[in-house]
This record gives C-alpha cells, sequence and structure tokens, in this order.
C-alpha cells in the first residue's frame, strides 16, 4: 500500500473512486455539493504533480441500466466550476470501448468522468470481471470513497487486487475519514464521551455494545433512550419505544455498570401530544411520562448534565439527534449538546461528528468548523464503530 500526500503521479493515470452520490432535484440540480468539494484537494494534487484523473461514482439507486435520471453526466459542468474552469471530459460508459478509448487519449493534467457505475448490476455484486474492466482504465488505484467503503462493490474493494501494493492507496478525504475514526476507536484520551441519539435503539446496539470496551461515558438521548427508560422500570407515555429490545437494552445498562462505564439517560424530556410541529408541550421527568404523552426532546436539566459531561471530556463521538430536532419546538436539546461539543473542542478535547442526522444538525447550527471532524460517511462511520472491518480499507490496508 502506497501513501497519497507521497507518492508522485507524474505520467500517471489515477483511477479515482469517488463518492459523487449528490441529490439533484426535479431539474437535475445539484442541491448539495459538499461530496463534490470534498474531493478537490485530491484531483488538484494528482493534476499538480502531472498526473491524469479518471473518476468513478455511483449516484443514486438505478434500478434498471441507464436513464438519463441518474446520469453522471449533470455533474459535469460543476465539476468544472469546482476546478476552477477546468474542462471536465465524460464517458457515457464506465467500461468498454468508449471509456478505454477516452481513458487511452487522456493527456497529463486532464480530468475525465466515467458514467454510472450503479448502470451495471455488476457494480453492487462485487463482480471480478467487470472490477477487472474498470481496473484496465488506470495505471493507480485510489480510494477516496469513505461513504461507501463499508460495501464490497467492483469498484470499492474488488478492484483492488488487479494493482499491486504500491499502485492502491486511500485518498485524501478516505485517509482523513480513517486517521479521524482510528483516534476515536484506539487512541481516544481519556475521558471519553460517546453520545449516541436518533430514533431507533435496534441501529445502535451493535455501536454501544462495542463502545462499551472503550468510553468513559455514553450519553443515550434521542427517541431510543425510552426503551431504557422503561427497561429501567419508568412510564414513558407513547414515547417510541422497540418493546422487542427491552431486554438488550438491560444488558447493556448491566454491562455498562460492570465495565465501570458511565451511562447518562435524559432526566427529563420535552413531551408533547402528539407528533407535530403544533403539538401541546410540556416538560415532564423521562421515566414519568402522562399517559397519551410522548418525549421529543430532552429536557433542560438533561441538555444541562449532559453538557457538563461533555465539557470534561477529552474524546467526543457524537452520532444521532437528541430530540426531533426538524421540528424547532423540539430543537434545543440537539443544540445545547452541539454547543456544548463545539465548547469542549475549544478547550482541547477531540471531537469527531459522525453519521447523517448529527451532521444535518451541526450544519443547522452553523458549528460544523468549531468540531475537530465531521464525517461525511454516516452507513460506512457507523459500522466502522460497531468494530467491523470495512471491505474498502480492508482490500487496500490488507494487500502487499
Ligand atoms: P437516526 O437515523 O436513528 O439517527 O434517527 C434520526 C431521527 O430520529 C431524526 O429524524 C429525529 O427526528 C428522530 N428522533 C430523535 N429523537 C426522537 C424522539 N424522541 N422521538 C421520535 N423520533 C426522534
Amino acid at each position: 500500500m502506497s501513501t497519497f500526500s507521497t507518492f508522485d503521479f507524474k505520467g500517471k493515470k489515477a483511477l479515482v473512486r469517488v463518492d459523487f452520490n449528490v441529490p439533484l432535484n426535479d431539474k437535475l440540480e445539484i442541491t448539495d455539493d459538499n461530496r463534490m468539494r470534498a474531493e478537490i484537494p485530491t484531483i488538484q494534487k494528482i493534476l499538480n504533480d502531472g498526473g491524469s484523473v479518471i473518476l468513478m461514482s455511483h449516484l443514486g439507486r438505478p434500478k434498471d441500466g441507464p436513464s438519463d435520471k441518474f446520469s453522471l453526466r449533470h455533474l459535469v459542468n460543476h465539476l468544472s466550476e469546482l476546478l476552477g474552469g477546468k474542462t471536465v471530459l465524460f464517458a457515457d460508459d464506465c467500461i468498454g470501448e468508449r471509456a478505454n478509448i477516452t481513458s487511452s487519449l487522456l493527456r497529463p493534467g486532464e480530468v475525465l468522468l466515467l458514467e454510472n457505475l450503479r448502470f451495471y448490476k455488476e457494480e453492487e455484486k462485487g463482480d471480478e470481471g467487470f472490477a477487472k474492466k474498470l481496473a484496465v482504465l488506470g495505471d493507480v488505484y485510489v480510494n477516496d470513497a469513505f461513504g461507501t467503503a463499508h460495501r464490497a462493490h467492483a469498484s470499492t474493494a474488488v478492484i483492488a487486487k488487479f494493482f499491486p501494493g504500491d499502485r492502491k492507496m486511500f485518498g485524501l478525504l478516505m485517509e482523513s475519514e480513517v486517521k479521524s475514526a482510528e483516534k476515536v476507536l484506539h487512541e481516544a484520551k481519556k475521558p471519553f464521551v460517546a453520545i449516541i441519539g436518533g430514533a431507533k435503539v435496534s441501529d445502535k446496539m451493535l455501536i454501544l455494545e462495542n463502545l462499551l470496551d472503550k468510553a468513559t461515558d455514553i450519553i443515550i438521548g434521542g427517541g431510543m433512550a425510552y426503551t431504557f427508560m422503561k427497561a429501567d422500570g419508568g412510564n414513558i407515555g407513547k414515547s417510541l419505544c422497540e418493546d422487542d429490545r427491552i431486554q438488550t437494552a438491560l444488558e447493556i445498562l448491566k454491562k455498562a455498570e460492570v465495565k465501570g462505564v458511565c451511562i447518562h439517560l435524559p432526566s427529563d424530556s420535552i413531551i408533547a401530544d402528539k407528533f407535530d410541529a403544533a403539538a401541546q408541550t410540556s416538560t415532564a421527568p423521562s421515566n414519568n411520562i402522562p399517559d397519551g404523552w410522548m418525549g421529543l426532546d430532552i429536557g433542560p436539566n438533561a441538555a444541562e448534565q449532559f453538557s457538563n459531561v461533555i465539557k470534561r471530556s477529552k474524546t467526543i463521538l457524537w452520532n444521532g439527534p437528541m430530540g426531533v430536532f426538524e421540528m424547532e419546538s423540539f430543537r434545543l436539546g440537539t443544540k445545547a449538546i452541539a454547543i456544548a461539543v463545539a465548547d469542549a473542542t475549544k478547550n482541547g478535547a477531540f471531537s469527531l461528528v459522525g453519521g447523517g442526522d448529527s451532521v444535518a444538525a451541526v450544519n443547522m447550527f452553523r458549528l460544523a468548523d468549531q468540531v475537530s471532524y465531521v464525517s461525511t460517511g454516516g452507513g460506512a462511520m457507523l459500522e466502522y464503530f460497531e468494530g467491523k472491518e470495512l471491505p474498502g480499507i480492508a482490500a487496500i490496508s490488507h494487500s502487499s
């Protein structure tokens, strides 16, 4: 495995797997270009060295082969703008004659974008023949798609076997994602607090289990907190609850006690009489929510307690909001936590925010630049913290 920053791309064609899975509106315009912006440093480094860049990505979930709605053609002009007006060539197929000819004619300093990989079913199946057809396009393979690193697809993992050890590497984005995640998972300075929120316990069970061996404190907020409250004998009204997870929740509480990990549940909640932005609201202890009411945010006492834990921590991992932050009435808990994470970071803590909704939250509160790292890979980051080995990372790190 080579290191991207020290590799000299002069005269090389770099086949770069990126995650350009950006949202498009009805007019096929890009509504959020963060994933494209995040790739510019990797592309620039290759071009500055005197290499050429062949970009491959998926976009959306095309079901039956090529369709205009999912064509990467719609990204060409914007990518060109992001590269300071540089011409971006486009191949309307990612393999075969057209891709082969365009890539073979590519000169140093040029950028080529290939058509959507998922127009071929073989991509998601991890088909070796398909991976080989992609591999012939470049001299060097760069994986910079952290968002799909948890998938063993042809372009994210299988392709690596067609390049020798010194011709495959992570790109700058992937490098920094992996470095930040490693810092939290393996080199965390204590106290280490994990803040886990969001809707479902079942989605976060594995991550909680894995963190019991790493964290000093685990803060549990959001809808999933009420399954724990009920497990602990509380009345939770009609708050979210996964009855089939109550036993697991109890086991987590017990394991935490044995391992000396402090689990923090919200002492109070903002409750509502219905799941609606215009609902009637009140505050109640989280273990004594009246019948017919539901907890939709952590309350002011819980926000303060959680903030105090966060502010005395040296390492912070945050995944999942504390409440239904999409609605203004249930936003304050998540906002208080975001502010506490930013404050702790200012005081020297390392903070990593990962997972779609917590990233959306720090962006909403304009605090993204006040935390140490915001991960671009939701599902991939989650699996990483569940302790799983990601195929996209393994394919490069475990080969000679
Ligand atoms: P997740 O994808 O599991 O991180 O869940 C994120 C979603 O959980 C967001 O859309 C929130 O609105 C939702 N959520 C957070 N707290 C609650 C709650 N107390 N009740 C219902 N939904 C919640």
